[in-house]
């Protein structure tokens, strides 16, 4: 094996409903990849046997070893002891307090480390993204939810127990409509593309929204970011007018962060940027610069996240080979 190959990391996103994993070179290139179901699997065994199957198959694709890896780094979903290497709590896989970190070291042969996905994320794209070049960032995902993830001085930013940076849940509205996280009011209850589709369902209903109604019908589960650019191509202005609405709410969650934390810029990624593109994000940064507080707004940047799906596990491999050279 070629000399510079020999500090590859891997890096691998553990998702709800599938796993990716990279094997990366120390320039953040990936080199080869591999992708594979998270759903059913029995119990936590069988979730360690499939990562492990994902990184081997990974490995020979990139017609590298074991051994020729250095460290890998996992991100994934929930609260995350990232000094421990535990998962404290990830209801999608059904797991509580649970030491994968030391259990895959010990059937891979190499150091693992966990990370937070979202904060995985931003960070692949301060390393080698849209966010390049920054030290002070804060990065903002809306999807299903909204992911948040907060980079200060170049060193990601964890909070007291790891929990820092839940930007979906500001409130904006108090009392107001309901959120995932069983309270009111917010940022995400209405800005979300989970709400963008609850509200969508309603203009259904009412016969103003025929491409989301052909694409979905009623079921918000299936209302990807793609129907809402479809509608809005095909001109139907109460679409319109629902995702310019939503935008305004994220400009106005955009604002409360720039006044709390004074970033450099703020990184917006996931499906509804990478699908509704400039408009959408031009709409939440006007209102972003009529919310938040002049002489902190004027040199703010917003750029979109470049990295796409594979934010997280360059980010995941990044933080990793840090990780192992402070231990
Ligand atoms: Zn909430």
């Amino acid at each position: 094996m070629a000399k510079d190959q020999t500090r590859v990391r891997i890096g691998f996103d553990l998702g709800g409903t599938k796993m990716l994993c990279g094997a990366i070179d120390s320039a953040g290139t990936v080199i080869a990849g591999k992708k594979k179901k998270t759903k059913e699997l029995s119990d936590s065994e069988a979730l360690l046997d499939r990562i492990v199957r994902c990184v081997d198959g990974c490995l020979k694709k990139a017609k590298l070893e074991r051994s020729d890896v250095a460290e890998m780094g996992i991100a994934a979903p929930g609260p995350i002891d990232t000094e421990a290497g535990v998962l404290l709590e990830t209801p999608n896989l059904g797991l509580r307090e649970f030491p994968m970190a030391r259990l895959l070291r010990e059937r891979l042969g190499f150091p693992v480390f966990l990370e937070n996905d979202v904060n995985a994320g931003l960070y692949g794209e301060y390393r080698h993204g849209g966010a390049g070049g920054y030290r002070n960032i804060v990065g903002l995902f809306p999807g299903t939810g909204i992911g948040g993830a907060l980079i200060f001085d170049g060193a990601l930013y964890r909070g007291a127990t790891g929990g820092a940076g839940e930007l979906g849940h500001m409130i904006v509205e108090p009392g107001g409509r309901m959120c995932g996280c069983g309270r009111r009011g917010c940022l995400e209850a209405v800005a979300s593309r989970g709400a963008m589709a609850r509200e969508a369902a309603l203009l259904v209903i009412s016969g103003k929204a025929p491409t989301i109604e052909a694409g979905a019908g009623t079921d918000v589960a299936r209302m990807k970011s793609s129907l809402f650019l479809d509608a809005i191509e095909n001109g139907e202005q109460a679409v319109v007018e629902l995702v310019d609405r939503a935008a305004w709410w994220l400009g106005v969650g955009m604002a409360s962060c720039v006044n709390a934390f004074n970033p450099d810029v703020i990184v917006l990624g996931g499906g509804l940027v990478e699908k509704l593109g400039r408009r959408y994000v031009d709409a939440a940064e006007r209102s972003m610069r009529e919310h938040a507080m002049e002489f902190l707004v004027r040199q703010v940047k917003i750029v979109s996240a470049e990295l796409g799906d594979d934010a997280a596990i360059v980010g995941a491999a990044e933080l990793a080979t840090e990780a192992n050279a402070r231990s």
